[in-house]
């Protein structure tokens, strides 16, 4: 059993129901289990301003999953809420990232755990926080730190 944390974002398509539908489908991965959750956040986008706010929100999970395998769930979930790849950073209705995994590090060209943004993200270090306020993350530190480092202006919490 690893726990882990999961990071979810939308901008389209009413994000606050994506992101609600999405921790169904989460609730619903094979030999894993939600066991906490943030509020809901929302913030400028990253990447090209020319698009809507960001909804997001962390979950944590407990599973009997590898990485790989959770990173393909996750995959199946963003297509069945019709996310289409285009451009980097861009508009998207459902973007379900890594962020922790354990105690893992690793880096190749699908995984990198943990998420190599976590520490320049207030949208993900708050939640995060939110959930686990003395939450370390493996290689980078006390996600409190790192957070009060980049401040969280740039954030609103919603609900
Ligand atoms: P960012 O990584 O900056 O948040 P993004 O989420 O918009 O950008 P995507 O287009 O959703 O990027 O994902 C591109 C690829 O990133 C995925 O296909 C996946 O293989 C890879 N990837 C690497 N590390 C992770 C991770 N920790 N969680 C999810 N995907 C990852
Ligand atoms: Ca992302
Ligand atoms: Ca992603």
């Amino acid at each position: 059993m690893t726990i882990a944390y999961i990071g979810l974002g939308s901008n389209m398509n009413s994000p606050v129901k994506q992101i609600k539908s999405a921790i169904t489908s989460i609730e619903e991965i094979i030999s894993t289990k939600i066991i906490g959750m943030s509020s809901l956040y929302k913030s400028k986008p990253v990447g090209p301003q020319n698009q809507d706010d960001y909804i997001n929100a962390v979950i944590k999970i407990e599973t009997k999953l590898v990485p790989y395998q959770l990173l393909e769930c996750l995959h199946d979930i963003e297509e069945k809420h019709g996310r289409i790849r285009k451009e980097h950073w861009g508009p998207r209705i459902l973007d379900l990232d890594i962020l922790i995994f354990g105690n893992e590090i690793m880096v190749d060209e699908k995984l990198t755990i943990p998420h190599p943004e976590i520490e320049n993200r207030s949208f993900v270090l708050a939640p995060l926080i939110e959930i686990d306020p003395d939450c370390i993350i493996p290689k980078k530190g006390l996600a409190s730190d790192l957070l009060a480092t980049i401040g969280k202006d740039n954030i609103v919490q919603i609900q």
